[in-house]
């Protein structure tokens, strides 16, 4: 825990990957009197648990140049901050199995190649290639985008925090907000703590899925509600390389990236099942849910279509196998 001065120019709440980028560029900027407040531990909240995935095409341009950017920060964070920051640029392949789909890839390619970023069209057979361990029957093309890849959510956080606090940030953990503090004309004032009042000029909310609740008592409403999302880790298996490119399969509705010689696979199902949706539980940080193999079933039929290769694998923590049927 840091010392908590009497006042800031700008306040964030919230010390996952927002609120620490936010202080990252605040602080590049040369906008110094910030102070970041966290009210647990920096990426105890849904940041230390992503999968850390990082893709950059979207169906919006504007955020794919933003991930662009997201991109070449990643490449130089770890050189500029001497904070290890777990990426590493293996490509992405993005799937398309009907025409509607690809379609909307050549169109995203033509996009992507109007602002620079490359991306290759490929047959099946090529992506096969690049990801041998999938089956392509289903398959009409892929996009390939070199500069894709993957990274430690966590490490990529403490990279930006460390960062932040190079260029002059204060960045305090264990300090909740425990109400954010309008004057008697409803301006903002300040934030209080725990440990006493901070008055402010801003304040930029980064609290993530506490964002709705916190927000509302000073009249703002976030239409935000968390939905249970789960993946799989398995051991090693063979034939999965370190620098295996992220796979994207839309129509299978799963995701795949490579984690020390085995895979992580997750996905979103068309029925997501919303959480608390009356308030995050008081003392919840470096938590998670518990597994709902029930729910997760349907993704893992779509998933052992396209990688036959994890009927037999063993998964991380239980090292348990994963029953299928044929
Ligand atoms: C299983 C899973 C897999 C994912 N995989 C990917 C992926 O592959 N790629 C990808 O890009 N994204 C992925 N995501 C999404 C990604 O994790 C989130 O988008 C990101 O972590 C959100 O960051 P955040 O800073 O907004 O929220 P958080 O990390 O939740 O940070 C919010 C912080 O605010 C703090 N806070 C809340 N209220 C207060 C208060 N009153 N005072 C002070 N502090 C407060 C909390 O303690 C918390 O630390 C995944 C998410 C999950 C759950």
């Amino acid at each position: 825990m840091g010392a908590l001065p009497a006042s800031a120019k700008i306040i964030i709440i919230g010390g996952g990957i927002i609120g620490c980028s936010t202080a990252y560029h605040l602080g590049k900027l040369g906008i110094t009197d910030c102070l970041l407040l966290e009210r647990k531990k920096l990426t105890s909240g849904t940041t230390f648990h992503a999968a850390g995935l990082v893709g950059q095409l979207r169906s919006s341009a504007n955020i794919t140049q933003l991930l662009g950017y997201s991109v070449a920060l990643y490449d130089r964070l770890e050189q500029e901050t001497g904070q290890a920051a777990g990426w590493k640029r293996n490509g992405g392949l993005r799937l398309a199995c009907n025409d509607e789909r690809w379609t909307e890839v050549k169109r995203q390619a033509t996009t992507a190649h109007s602002f620079g970023l490359e991306m290759d069209l490929l047959s099946p057979e090529e992506a096969r290639d690049l990801w041998p361990l999938m089956t392509v029957d289903d398959v009409v093309g892929a996009a390939f985008l070199p500069s894709d890849g993957q990274a430690n959510p966590s490490d990529i956080t403490l990279a930006l925090a460390k960062g932040a606090r190079q260029a002059g940030v204060t960045l305090v953990d264990d300090m909740a907000v425990t109400r954010i503090v309008l004057d008697d004309a409803g301006r903002l004032s300040g934030v209080e703590t725990p440990e006493g009042f901070v008055a402010c000029e801003k304040v930029v909310c980064c609290a993530g899925q506490w964002s709705r609740t916190l927000a509302a008592t000073v009249g703002v409403s976030v239409p935000l509600v968390s939905v249970q999302h789960q993946y799989m880790v398995t051991e090693p298996i063979d034939g999965v390389a370190r620098d295996l490119p992220t796979l994207r399969d839309p129509d299978r509705l799963t995701y795949y990236k490579e984690e020390v010689g085995g895979l992580v696979m997750g996905g979103y199902e068309p029925n997501p099942l919303p959480w608390a949706v009356e308030g995050i539980p008081a003392d919840f940080h470096y938590s998670l849910l518990d597994s709902d193999f029930d729910h997760f079933e349907q993704l893992m039929e779509l998933a052992l279509g396209r990688v036959p290769a994890l009927c037999s694998a063993g998964t991380r923590p239980k090292a348990s196998s994963i029953s299928c049927s044929k």
